[in-house]
């Protein structure tokens, strides 16, 4: 978005990729749809950046949702709000709005040099690229790094910036998973029998946070969109104490009494995983978790009496013992600090190098946000270049 900006303000540009071609991370997301942003309102949009919310405020009001949806538009990719009033794509996919953005790149003189990873600066200032034919050094009257975090390294983004940028005295606050997966010490039978499994219209709550959602069973542990949601909160306790306990509410709508009630007619000849399926409508994945909970606290599941039972569907005990590794999460916490930049995205530091997207210190949940905010922050970035390039030396303006 910084190179669009860029060249529609008539600076020549070049985009640096390490990887053979441009986009990779954004067709990956386009395979959920590309979810490129959220229609809620901006005061609760911009709460989703948590404690990074002031720092994004003037730049995504700058470049709001509706800017991106007509951007979009713009490049013949209309937008539709789904029933979550997540924004996506008509098309559902990224891969004709990269194709018709790089054509508009092209026609307006970006190039694209692709296969050169860079490596840093050398004694002159030159940005340095590894490629296929050796080192590369180019002089740049104004750089914009946007290397993204170190989730899918294998789509480009790997985080080794933050070693050339730490060795430049730049702050950078540790990279760390976040919409991620977290690892459950599930016992064989569960594992076996549910991995893949959703856990559908459940409550999570960690502390004094709840989110309401579907989860999935994995392998490993647990993962899907309303852990996602709280992955921050569960990072942030597994990684200070090692583990964290989520409380899973099987029956939110219901409360114990309503529950107990239903669960003290006769079971008869009905195995118990029949009864609870009936008597409070509980899905197989969900008793089984429940018989988790049981065998943790070194009683039979059929022991426990209605009113128990009531009172385990909505506070279900998940140990989580670790996270997923960051190279499987859709995004990464951490990056430059705010600090380290200027009010026009540029590092203090390192005057002419500016730096937007997910490589700054801002996290946010799924739901369109991560994009949004990648975007609105490339905008400004490219805009503060543009100005920077003004003032500094009118000369170099080409
Ligand atoms: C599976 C998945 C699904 C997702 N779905 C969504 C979604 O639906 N909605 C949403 O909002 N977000 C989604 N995201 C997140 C979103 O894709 C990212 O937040 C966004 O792409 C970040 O943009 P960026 O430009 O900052 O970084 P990136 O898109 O990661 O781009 C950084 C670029 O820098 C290049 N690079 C890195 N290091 C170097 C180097 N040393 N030299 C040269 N080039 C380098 C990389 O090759 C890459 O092309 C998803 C992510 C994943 C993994």
């Amino acid at each position: 978005m910084a190179a669009e900006v860029l060249a529609q303000g008539g600076a020549r540009v070049t985009v640096f990729d390490t990887m053979p071609s441009a986009g990779r991370k954004f067709l990956m997301a386009g395979r959920g749809g590309l979810n490129l942003t959220h229609s809620e309102p901006l005061p609760q949009f911009m709460a989703r950046y948590r404690e990074a919310a002031p720092r994004l405020q003037a730049t995504i009001e700058e470049f709001p949702p509706d800017a991106l949806r007509a951007w979009s538009e713009a490049l013949g990719e209309p937008t539709f709000v789904g029933t979550s009033g997540r924004v996506f794509p008509k098309a559902f996919k990224a891969s004709p709005l990269l194709r018709a953005w790089l054509r508009r790149l092209d026609a307006a003189g970006v190039q694209f040099a692709f296969r050169h990873r860079w490596s840093g600066w050398d004694g002159d200032g030159r940005l340095l690229f590894q490629t296929a034919d050796g080192a590369s050094a180019v002089a740049a009257c104004a750089t914009v790094l946007a290397l993204g975090g170190a989730s899918w390294p294998r789509l480009g983004s790997d985080g080794s910036w933050v070693d050339i940028l730490a060795a430049k005295g730049v702050a950078v606050a540790r990279l760390r998973p976040a919409n991620s997966g977290f690892r459950v010490a599930w016992s064989d039978v569960f594992r076996d029998r549910f991995e893949g499994q959703p856990l559908k219209g459940v409550a999570l709550t960690i502390g004094a946070h709840t989110v309401r959602g579907e989860a999935m069973i994995t392998r490993s542990g647990i993962e899907g969109g309303a852990i996602y949601a709280l992955s921050a909160e569960l990072r942030e306790a597994v990684l200070d104490l090692g583990q964290a306990r989520l409380m899973v509410a099987l029956r939110p709508d219901l409360d114990a009494a309503a529950l107990t009630t239903r669960l003290s007619g006769t079971r008869g000849k009905q195995s118990l995983a029949n009864f609870l399926r009936k008597a409070a409508q509980l899905s197989p994945v969900g008793i089984g978790l429940m018989q988790e909970a049981a065998i943790a606290s070194g009683r039979p599941l059929a022991s426990f009496s209605p009113a128990e039972l009531a009172q385990l569907i909505n506070a279900i005990p998940v140990q989580l013992t670790g996270v997923a590794p960051i190279d499987r999460a859709i995004s990464t916490a951490g990056g430059i600090r705010f600090d380290e930049l200027d009010e026009h995205f540029m590092l203090r530091k390192l005057p002419g190098v500016f730096a937007a997207g997910e490589m700054l210190d801002w996290e946010a949940p799924t739901g369109g946000y991560l994009l949004q905010a990648s975007f609105a922050t490339g905008a400004a970035a490219g805009r503060d270049v543009l100005q920077w390039l003004a003032g500094a030396t009118p000369s170099l303006r080409a």
